[in-house]
């Protein structure tokens, strides 16, 4: 049984096996969650970033946690949003669905999302959020044993509203 849950934290803090970082292509740091998960983690995180040679838009890379309590970060880079005609919701299904590939090759069993592209990237959150659970719920019900628990992380209470109301579909 996989718990999904919605919850509202600072992703930084969370003591899983895996934190998934909204990171840009560079894999160099940007603002955002990417920039506090790189503060948390201290400069070790950054020189192992550089060894990965950058990351397509809807793929993800795995490095250590190293200062975080996660044990790894998965590197997810999402689409920017540009209207809905560019491919984003299979860019950004394809981030959720790789970094959750890309868990189950690592062995993790509890791993926490950020909500890929709602920030700066300007995805609008309602749709972002129905593709991020629609694919969760699929990755799942191909790989039942995979994961003991998968957390979407919010900041603000609209943002817990509107993922906590599309898992209320499922
Ligand atoms: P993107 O460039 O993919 O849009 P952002 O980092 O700009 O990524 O925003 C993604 C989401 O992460 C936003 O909803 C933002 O509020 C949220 N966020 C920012 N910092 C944190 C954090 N420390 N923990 C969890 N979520 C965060």
């Amino acid at each position: 049984m996989t718990n999904i849950e919605v919850i509202r934290a600072d992703i930084t803090t969370l003591k899983v096996d895996a934190i998934v970082n909204a990171a840009n292509s560079s894999l160099l740091g940007g603002g955002g969650v990417d920039g506090a998960i790189h503060r948390a983690a201290g400069r070790e995180l950054l020189a192992e970033c550089r060894t990965l040679n950058g990351c397509e838009p809807g793929e993800a890379k795995i490095t250590k946690g190293y200062k975080l309590p996660a044990k790894y970060v998965i590197h997810a880079v999402g689409p920017i949003w540009h209207g809905g005609k560019m491919n984003e919701p299979e860019i950004l299904s394809s981030c959720y669905r790789n970094s959750l590939l890309l868990a189950i090759e690592n062995n993790i069993r509890t791993i926490a999302f950020p909500s890929i592209s709602t920030g700066v990237y300007g995805y609008p959150i309602e749709k972002a959020a129905a593709v991020a659970v629609r694919t969760v719920f699929e990755v799942v019900e191909e790989h039942p044993e995979a994961f003991d628990q998968i957390q979407i992380v919010t900041f603000s209470n609209f943002d817990y509203n509107v993922y906590s109301s599309e898992i209320s579909t499922k």
